[in-house]
């Protein structure tokens, strides 16, 4: 069934990185419950034929301020995100939601294997956090990729919680190919040779696919392999 469209004050626009941007929103009519991997339809007063519907993942678990924290990359020439770069605290946007099934097992049985591409971080982050906030965090190797080094999502956090959680694995590669061989063989190292994990994957499909495929070459069944596909 459709969720019922809401209206959100923007509180504040905050640059993460030089071509990504914090978008914190406050529903009007009252806090939206969701869960960590979730994200909500923006309906912007854009393009040939409005509202255009762009989904964008919550970055921050429910908090008590009923604040919807998301995460956009300025797509070149990207109708969406460009309106969404023109907006400023004060100014409002329709959406509903929350949708998705990006979501972490209840429990999960074996060790968490996230990986994502620049915004297909945000999803991961918001689970990360949940997980870390309720100390229910299991044993997660977060493999993370970016296009650039100054486009590093989160990458001061994730440093700082693989230093303070010995059971959180946090790896970085930086490259403009999201097919890249390095990313490919750490996903190897992790799920292959006997390692169970959960597998959790989010990014252009160009980056989640083939990482799929790999992950079916070691043995998991299609359905293990948990995928958020942006494009
Ligand atoms: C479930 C889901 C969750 C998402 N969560 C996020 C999120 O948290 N943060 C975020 O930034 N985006 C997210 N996206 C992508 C987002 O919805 C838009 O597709 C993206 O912002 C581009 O929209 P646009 O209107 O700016 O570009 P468009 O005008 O639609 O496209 C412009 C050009 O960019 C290409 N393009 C489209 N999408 C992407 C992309 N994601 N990356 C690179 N090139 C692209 C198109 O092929 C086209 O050539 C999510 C998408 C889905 C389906």
């Amino acid at each position: 069934m459709a969720e019922p469209t809401r209206v959100a004050d923007i509180i504040s626009l905050i640059p993460l990185t030089p071509h990504t941007t914090e978008l914190v929103l406050r529903p009007v009519e009252g806090p939206m419950s969701f869960k960590p991997g979730q994200w909500i339809s923006l309906q912007l007063p854009v393009g040939d034929h409005p509202p255009l519907n762009r989904a964008y993942s919550l970055a921050e678990p429910p908090s008590s301020t009923g604040h919807l924290t998301l995460v956009f990359d300025h797509v070149p020439g990207g109708k969406g995100s460009g309106y969404l770069g023109s907006l400023k605290p004060g100014d409002q946007l329709s959406f509903s939601g929350p949708y998705g099934h990006f979501l972490l097992p209840d429990s999960p049985s074996t060790a968490l294997l996230l990986v994502g591409r620049y915004s297909g971080l945000v999803p991961l982050r918001c689970m990360i956090r949940s997980m870390a906030a309720q100390g229910t965090l299991p044993s997660t190797t977060l493999i993370a990729q970016a296009p650039s080094g100054a486009e590093q999502l989160y990458h001061e956090e994730f440093l700082a919680l693989a230093a303070a959680q010995s059971d959180f694995h946090y790896l970085s590669f930086v490259t403009e190919d999201p097919a890249a061989p390095a990313t490919a063989d750490a996903v190897k190292q992790t799920a292959g040779n006997g390692h169970r994990v959960t597998p959790l994957i989010a990014g252009i499909k160009a980056f989640a696919r083939p990482l799929r495929a790999l992950l079916m070459e070691l043995g998991y069944d299609r359905k293990e392999v948990k995928l958020e596909t942006y494009d």
